[in-house]
């Protein structure tokens, strides 16, 4: 069979149901000898709870349950918005913070509101993002983070969670702004799935030698 034929390929579940999530992580491994799999491709795709307290814990978790079920080897990421100001808020909570069922928007109507009156040197923020990769002995977890400034009101372009406020002050632009092959080079998303690479291509290439 020729290198390049479906068949021969990797499968790699990406475990995530968000959707903008798995538009970056699909960018991000392409060019890669992977077949990509997702829940839609998974009849018994389980919903798996969040309880963990740092997003290491909850990428384990997450990665560890849908390889168990699934048989795939498993990537997941957890991703934690921590805010100077709010000590840390929303933390891990960062899809529950204005409710159990928030929208992107409630979520980043409320920090705006919590923020009201802070300056901007109040305004430090940091996205932190855990990668876990389970599969047949392997376990491994990473970690990327990117700081940045919560800006005083939204911002144009994508509409992805807190992108529209969380400006980079290198760039002067919020993610929301800028194209994604720009935020995935220096997002925590971006930064923790290359330290995972080569783990992957490790993976891809036993596949190829054993056929
Ligand atoms: P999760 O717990 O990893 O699913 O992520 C929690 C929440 O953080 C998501 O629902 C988004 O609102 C937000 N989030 C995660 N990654 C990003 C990002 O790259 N940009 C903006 N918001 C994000």
């Amino acid at each position: 069979m020729k290198r390049g034929s479906l068949k021969e390929r990797l499968k790699l579940l990406l475990a995530t149901k968000n959707e903008d999530k798995l538009r970056e992580l699909r960018l991000l491994l392409s060019g890669l000898h992977l077949e990509l799999i997702t829940f839609k491709d998974v009849p018994s795709y389980p919903q798996v709870e969040e309880t963990g307290s740092t997003t290491r814990d909850n990428a384990l978790q997450k990665a560890r349950v849908l390889h168990k079920r699934t048989g795939y080897l498993s990537l997941a990421d957890d991703t934690a918005l921590e805010i100077d100001a709010l000590d840390g808020a929303p933390g891990v909570r960062a899809s529950r913070f204005a409710g159990p069922k928030a929208s992107y928007e409630e979520n980043r109507r409320k920090v705006l509101e919590l923020l009201k009156g802070v300056p901007l040197e109040g305004r430090k923020a940091r996205f932190i993002c855990s990668i876990a990769l389970i599969g047949d002995g392997v376990e491994e977890v990473v970690e990327g983070r990117v700081e940045g400034v919560i800006t005083s009101r939204e911002r144009e372009g994508r509409r992805f969670g807190y992108d529209p406020i969380f400006l980079v002050p290198s760039y002067g632009k919020t993610f929301s702004q800028m194209d994604e092959e720009l935020k995935n080079r220096i997002s925590h998303r971006g930064k923790a799935l290359r330290l995972i690479l080569p783990i992957l291509k490790e993976l891809i290439l036993d596949k190829e030698r054993s056929g």
